[in-house]
């Protein structure tokens, strides 16, 4: 890679919002994007394993990680979930010139967004209304009902954020949305 620093792409969306597609097509299109593993307390769900999908912690782990300032943002939420963007593992990259590509909710992406300025793109990929984003999120399958409820309870009060990123694309045809994706991030990588 090119000496020159990286930069930070974020993908935000409510919860089913389309981000994984997304997330694994970018990876696919673009060598130099690297994934931002995050750390987080929740259980891995079935086919996720750790260092790939997220750093699955304990409780202790992660407070102790807080306590040491290893996250550059971090959050609580989902019942006491924890998740972490690990400074670390952005800054190495950054710093190698890869573009690293996180995935993580809403505030969290203002928090990084703030804090990176120009040198980080905020696509925000939105369902095309929370009726679609229940059953998306249903047929998923992955969450019990408690689960479901607080997600969606949350991507409702996500979705009043949808305007204040550098991009809005709305994923209601997955290929179009993608395609719009692509050109979004194929623009900041070359400019
Ligand atoms: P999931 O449990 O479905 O993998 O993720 C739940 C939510 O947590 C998603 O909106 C995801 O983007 C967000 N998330 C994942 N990692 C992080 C992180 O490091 N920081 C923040 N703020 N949110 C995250």
């Amino acid at each position: 890679m090119s000496k020159k620093r990286g930069k930070i792409i974020i993908l935000v969306s409510p919860s089913g919002g389309g981000k994984s597609t997304m997330k694994k097509r970018l990876l696919e299109d673009f060598e130099q994007i690297h994934f931002s593993v995050s750390a987080t307390t929740r259980e891995p769900r079935e086919g996720e394993s750790d260092g790939t999908d997220y750093y699955f912690l304990s409780r202790d782990e992660f407070r102790e990680k807080v306590r040491k300032g290893e996250f550059l943002e971090w959050e609580e939420f989902y019942n006491g979930t924890m998740y972490g963007t690990l400074r670390s593992v952005v800054e190495n990259d950054l710093n190698k010139g890869y573009f690293i590509l996180l995935d993580i909710d809403v505030l969290g992406a203002k928090n990084v967004k703030q804090m990176y300025g120009s040198d980080a793109l905020a696509i925000f990929l939105s369902p095309p209304s929370i009726d679609v984003l229940k059953e998306r999120l249903a047929a998923r399958g992955t969450e019990d009902p408690y689960s479901l409820r607080t997600r969606l309870k949350r991507a409702e009060k996500e979705m009043a954020y949808s305007d204040q990123f550098d991009t809005k694309i709305i994923n209601d045809d997955l290929e179009e949305a993608y395609s719009k994706v692509r050109e979004t991030v194929s623009t900041f990588i070359n400019s």
